[in-house]
């Protein structure tokens, strides 16, 4: 399988039925041109020219232990000849092993896990839990931040994708997370930062009545938006803020969770415990869809005797928890949490920072683990971003000369804005690793063309 078959008529069949009735996400639909895949394994994919491409973005974010692992097909395999679906009022043994594997290790007492078919549901449901807890109606959270595709998610998301559907934001509050490269003029330290985000989110929260806000929901490492890795104490001083207050702490570890930063919670590497925490992606490498929200004993509680009003059909799909358990199992069995943290810290991040040595458009390198970004710029000096915020056509021209080089040299990058986000399975070898930051030298020497 490692060797692709080069079948370019049958490729033609796919993408022209793929432009005739594939309406695409995101997507104006007479301004793409998908890329027709053939298959996949581990770290690469390829198309029906026969192209390999090694995936520098785990699809999006999300298979962290590659494709077509092995183990996880198997178990798939196994679970439909078994028991294809059963309805989530049931206790089904794949549903409650999921459950139980989870909550093993999620941080502190966050033991009970609501089903959900990916992320965006898993924060509509974080928020309505915290609303019915608390009794209060507002969210605070993040400019530059992502939440998913839902109504109340991208009400939440803090990038251009939400100014769409912003007339229905009822309750919504945005504020303004630490990114220290873009606030220098309000802050020159990762300490000031932190202080800076700290005090401007207990005045928000002042400002808007404390007694009003329900909840405040952060990525862990906010993921789409830029991997701003926090500075030490941020995320505590949120918990401190919240505990003041009463309001509910969600993470959305959806993209940052399930071995991602190196740990099998980003909040590990913080120490920090929210009440309510968001997962998907990671949980099972989307080999089926699922997510969930992980839940305190206390917020619990609140629905011990009281019915929780909501759910989905396919809440904790058979298929989806047997394709959970397998990964989980996969993840623990071959180290692939440790994996992502040592090649972070051993090759990704040093080679990253190497990189940005030698190349102009690069502005910042950040990171962690298998979870990295570049901010591309350019200029050094003023930070000019090497395109505009939210840029499309001619003005989008030097990000898009940069992916088209990274293709043609064989990585399959992840783009979004100014910034390319470094982003491998987290089995990923070391041996792959090297061959993508070749590529990836390749092509930000066509980034350094739009630099002055
Ligand atoms: N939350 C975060 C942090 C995400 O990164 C994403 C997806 O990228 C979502 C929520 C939405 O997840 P989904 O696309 O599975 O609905």
């Amino acid at each position: 399988a490692m060797t692709p078959q080069p079948d370019p008529r049958a490729g033609a069949a796919v993408k022209a039925a793929d432009r005739a009735h594939v309406f695409h996400s995101w997507s104006a639909q007479e301004l793409i041109d998908p890329l027709a895949v053939a298959g996949a394994q581990g770290s690469y994919f390829w198309d029906y020219d026969g192209k390999r491409y090694l995936d520098f973005t785990s699809g999006l974010v999300y298979t962290n232990i590659g494709y077509q692992h092995p183990k996880v097909v198997a178990a798939i395999q196994e679970q439909a000849a078994h028991l294809t679906t059963f309805a989530p009022a049931f206790a089904i043994e794949a549903r409650s092993e999921a459950a139980r594997l989870i909550a093993e290790r999620t941080p502190g007492d966050l033991d009970k896990i609501f089903f959900t078919n990916g992320g965006a549901d898993a924060v509509e449901h974080a928020v309505r839990m915290a609303r019915l807890h608390t009794g209060r109606p507002k969210v605070l959270s993040a400019y530059r931040s992502y939440h998913g595709g839902t109504q109340q998610a991208i009400n939440l998301t803090g990038d251009p994708r939400r100014w769409a559907s912003d007339g229905a934001a009822a309750g919504v509050v945005h504020f303004w997370a630490p990114y220290l490269y873009r606030s220098r003029f309000y802050a020159e330290t990762e300490e000031q930062e932190c202080a800076r985000a700290l005090e401007h989110l207990e005045t928000t929260i002042a400002l808007e009545g404390p007694a009003t806000v329900a909840a405040i929901i952060l990525e862990t490492i906010p993921g789409t938006a830029g991997i701003m890795v926090p500075p030490p104490g941020y995320l505590a001083g949120v918990r401190e803020i919240c505990d003041r207050y009463g309001i509910v702490f969600i993470l959305d570890e959806v993209m940052a969770g399930f071995g991602r930063t190196g740990e099998w919670f980003a909040a590990d590497l913080f120490g920090v415990v929210p009440d309510l925490m968001t997962f998907a992606k990671g949980v099972n490498s989307g080999y089926v869809p699922l997510g969930g929200v992980a839940i305190s004993g206390a917020i619990a509680k609140t629905f011990a005797k009281r019915a929780y009003p909501g759910g989905l059909t396919y809440s904790g799909h058979p298929l989806a928890c047997a394709a959970a358990v397998a990964t989980i199992n996969v993840m623990a069995q071959e180290g692939v949490v440790e994996n992502a943290g040592h090649l972070g810290e051993t090759v990704l991040g040093p080679a990253l920072r190497e990189l940005a040595e030698r190349h102009p458009s690069v502005g910042e390198v950040r990171g962690v683990g298998m979870f990295w970004a570049l901010d591309l710029v350019k200029n050094r000096e003023t930070r000019e971003p090497l395109v505009p915020y939210n840029a499309t056509g001619e003005a989008n021209a030097a990000m898009a000369a940069f992916g088209a080089a990274a293709k043609k040299h064989g990585i399959w990058p992840f783009i979004n804005m100014n910034r390319t986000h470094v982003v491998p399975p987290c089995n990923v070898s070391e041996a792959e690793l090297k061959e993508g930051l070749a590529a990836l030298d390749s092509a930000l020497s066509v980034a350094d063309e739009y630099t002055r």
